[in-house]
């Protein structure tokens, strides 16, 4: 990193032009034009997943839902899992809701301004308690997001890896050193300089504003810098999936309220452990004594950040027969027969299908079932 300690040059460099670039050159974004923290939190948590084009469609219609906080905390679960539907990671909405409801209890619904207070609340990390409390309340913390550690790690010709959280903590610091009087200013101009200027690949260098001060630019580093050394590659699971098909209606089972798609509706599906026989059908013959051969109705594969289901769809069809369709208990695993784990289930008509929390994972099958 640059000594900040000695009337740097660059230094100066990056407090003044970064900032009276920004001026300029400020996104028009619905959540940019405003210092109203809620606005901004659910800009950020929605930012960490997708990007900030393709994310304006949801956070609109989040806040015509949800306008405050005290509105987000009255809402289910349900109709905020629903809400952020087609963003993923619904971990990071039932956070929010938590979140939420924290602060109308904790603190009247009034938003808690400071920094140390804000990342005490459930999902709320470093990054975004340093985004709101800078952006909303300009108290002098830094915002390191993926952006924001390239143009540091550019600007100051660091082949630190930055994938490393020893690497995130030193520019986090470092940043906090050089944190001008417009903290909240400098944070966000360092976020948009990131996106649009100092780009992943091919970042804009004739026209950047700090580029006199930039010593990768300068020592013509900018290709090889940041460092990122490759992850882990994803676990692939090969999965079964169930669609049972009863009256032109489709079996759905709600997912345990922890781990991978947690409380979420699903249909029924297992990791297949050994040869290549309908395991699905075992599991779900206990339940429907009745069931027919399974038919091959497709294959489907989905990636999540850590890994990957490669599914085989198989189908039931029940035809006219009727089953009792409230709270069918369902254990996916023999291990999993306590009661704790019973799980509820519902049949449900495709035309219906809009009522249920469906993960993407699940709602990309649905093309699947309109020939079966
Ligand atoms: S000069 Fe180039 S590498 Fe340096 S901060 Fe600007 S865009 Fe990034």
């Amino acid at each position: 990193m640059l000594n900040t300690t000695n009337n740097n040059q660059p230094i100066k460099i990056l407090q003044l032009e970064l900032l009276s670039w920004f001026e300029n050159a400020k996104r028009n974004l619905p959540f940019r034009q405003t210092k109203d923290p809620y606005s901004i939190w659910i800009s950020e948590i929605m930012a960490q997943q997708t990007q900030i084009d393709t994310l304006i469609p949801y956070y609109n219609h989040f806040i015509s839902l949800f306008p405050n906080v005290a509105a987000l905390a009255e809402a289910s679960e349900d109709e905020v899992i629903k809400a952020w539907e087609g963003l993923g990671y619904y971990s990071r909405a039932r956070n929010l809701h938590q979140a939420a409801k924290r602060i109308v209890s904790e603190y009247g619904g009034i938003f808690p301004k400071q920094f140390a207070q804000l990342i005490k609340l459930p999902g709320i990390g470093p990054y975004t308690g340093g985004a709101i409390a800078s952006i909303a309340f300009n108290e002098k913390v830094s915002a390191v997001d993926g952006n924001v550690l390239r143009v540091i790690s550019r600007y100051c010709n660091s082949f630190d890896d930055i994938g490393e959280a020893k690497t995130k903590k030193k520019v986090t610091q470092w940043v906090e050193t050089i944190l001008p009087d417009a903290a909240g200013d400098f944070n966000e101009a360092l976020m948009d300089l990131g996106a649009v200027i100092c780009s992943p690949q091919s970042p804009k260098c004739l026209i950047c504003p700090i580029r006199l001060g930039c010593q990768s630019f300068a020592f013509g580093t900018t290709d090889q810098i940041p460092v990122k050394k490759k992850k882990q590659k994803q676990l692939t699971k090969k999965m079964e999936v169930g669609i049972v098909k009863q009256n032109g209606a489709f079996f759905f089972v709600r997912r345990l309220e922890s781990g991978l798609l947690s409380g979420m509706w699903s249909f029924p599906i297992i990791e297949v452990t050994e040869g290549s026989g309908t395991d699905i059908k075992k599991k779900l013959r206990s339940y429907f004594p009745e069931l027919s051969d399974p038919v091959l109705i497709g294959q489907s594969r989905h990636v999540f950040s850590h890994i990957i289901w490669e599914m085989s769809v198989y189908g039931f069809d029940l035809g006219n027969m009727v089953c009792e369709t409230a709270a069918i208990p369902y254990h996916p695993n023999p291990s999993e027969s306590s009661e704790s784990q019973t799980r509820s289930t519902q049949f449900k008509a495709l035309s219906d299908i809009d009522d249920l929390t469906l993960p993407i994972a699940f709602s990309k099958l649905l093309v699947l079932l309109t020939d079966f």
